[in-house]
């Protein structure tokens, strides 16, 4: 095995081929405190790729309620449990990566699905967790005691993907322009190595075709410079599709940069598994700290509590708030005078918004109840 550097692990890590970081990387931050659930991302890809025979069953993007939801069944509770204890200390991955726990003659640790496993794309949707007192939570501290949110779900295009090392057929391959991982499927055999191997279960087995397929990364729109289709139908105004300069040349000016490198209010997803994924995420900011550190890593109490504090950070509220904004993919953004503006790689403007929207207050109305009595109230909007 080579080693390579994992910039989320703090430390190198062994890996089956030499390192190849792209100048540029394919990346998709996801805001989780704005995410409904509507499902209009999952739908759009659906539509788009995977409407063919064979992929039923496959949704390259879904929706999931944690803590108790998963696609495909236990997909990470499994994995979890398979590596072990995992400890971080002082920022630095402690434990093994799925990498090097690896049985002998494997080059990764991993488990396969059963196919019932993909059946349940909705289990334990809009189910929490927690304590459910009531009288605490109608009193004292509304929302405290119970909990859940909704993880975004995509391919996260690793850096050190386990798919890439597990394919006895080199038939997956990184692509070196941006980063974005894809399936050969005229080399590919349908070994399903990728399926055991990817601890994200992001590539799935086309029963058609006997073929491995998984999210392409919407890489026709990624190459008009457009976002993807899971980002430009999301309702929420949550994602971004971006790219990342290498980890040891963050430009404050590139809003991936900015979130991931520079203020790391977006998160991995299980970096510990070692995969260095592209997917980043602002944790929920309701949710308590140790669960979401298993999920996202160290870090997530200072994103948290940045995150609270957006509204006095005009940077930061203005980048977010030129989440969902545009079709096209701004390669820089600045905030001046109370609007936020992106702008293309030869520095031309193609999107401003007011870094706060206005707020209008409607008047008050003057009538009576229905028996007579003189209240006040809001006109609807009739
Ligand atoms: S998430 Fe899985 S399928 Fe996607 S690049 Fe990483 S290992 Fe491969
Ligand atoms: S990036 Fe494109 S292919 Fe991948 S999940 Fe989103 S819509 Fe689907
Ligand atoms: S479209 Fe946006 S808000 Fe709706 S489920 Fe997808 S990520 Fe969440």
């Amino acid at each position: 095995m080579a080693k390579v550097d994992n910039w989320q692990l703090g430390r190198e890590m062994d890996y089956p081929y030499e390192g190849a970081r792209p100048e540029k990387q394919f990346t998709m931050i996801m805001d989780t405190n704005k995410c409904i659930a509507c499902q209009s991302c999952t739908i759009a890809c659906k539509g788009t790729w995977t409407w063919g025979k064979g992929q039923e069953y496959m949704l390259w993007n879904n929706i999931e309620t944690k803590p108790y939801g998963y696609y495909p069944t236990g997909w990470d509770v499994n994995v979890l449990e398979l590596l072990g204890e995992q400890q971080w200390q002082d920022g630095v991955y402690a434990g093994e990566t799925l990498f090097e726990a690896a049985p002998d003659g494997e080059q990764v640790l991993g488990w396969t699905p059963d196919e019932e496993d993909w059946n349940h794309p909705n289990l334990g949707e809009d189910e929490p967790t927690g304590d459910a007192d009531a009288t605490r939570y109608l009193e004292d501290t509304p929302h405290s005691m119970m909990w859940m949110y909704y993880l975004q779900r995509i391919c996260n295009h690793c850096t050190y993907p386990a798919c890439v090392a597990a394919c006895p057929r080199q038939a997956i391959y990184k692509r070196p322009e941006d980063g974005i991982v894809l399936v050969d499927q005229e080399r590919c055999r349908g070994y399903q190595e990728c399926l055991t191997a990817c601890p994200y279960k992001k590539t799935m087995f086309n029963l058609e075709t006997r073929v491995s397929e998984k999210c392409i990364g919407c890489y026709p729109k990624i190459e008009q410079g457009l976002q993807t289709q899971c980002t430009t139908a999301c309702i929420g105004r949550l994602r971004l599709t971006n790219f990342l300069s290498k980890p040891d040349r963050p430009d404050p000016r590139k809003p991936a940069d900015f979130l991931v490198h520079i203020r790391k209010i977006a998160l991995p997803l299980y970096p510990q598994l070692g995969l260095e994924p592209n997917v980043y995420y602002i944790p929920p900011v309701h949710v308590p700290v140790p669960h979401l550190e298993q999920l996202f890593g160290p870090g997530v109490q200072e994103a948290i509590d940045m995150y609270r504090n957006a509204k006095d950070d005009p940077d930061l509220l203005g980048l977010l708030m030129l989440f969902g904004s545009t079709e096209r993919i701004f390669d820089t953004f600045d905030v001046a005078d109370g609007v936020a503006r992106g702008y293309d790689e030869n520095g031309e403007e193609i999107v401003a918004v007011p870094v706060r929207e206005p707020t209008f207050v409607r008047p008050l109305e003057f009538t009576t109840d229905v028996k007579g009595e003189a209240v006040t109230g809001y006109r609807h909007n009739t």
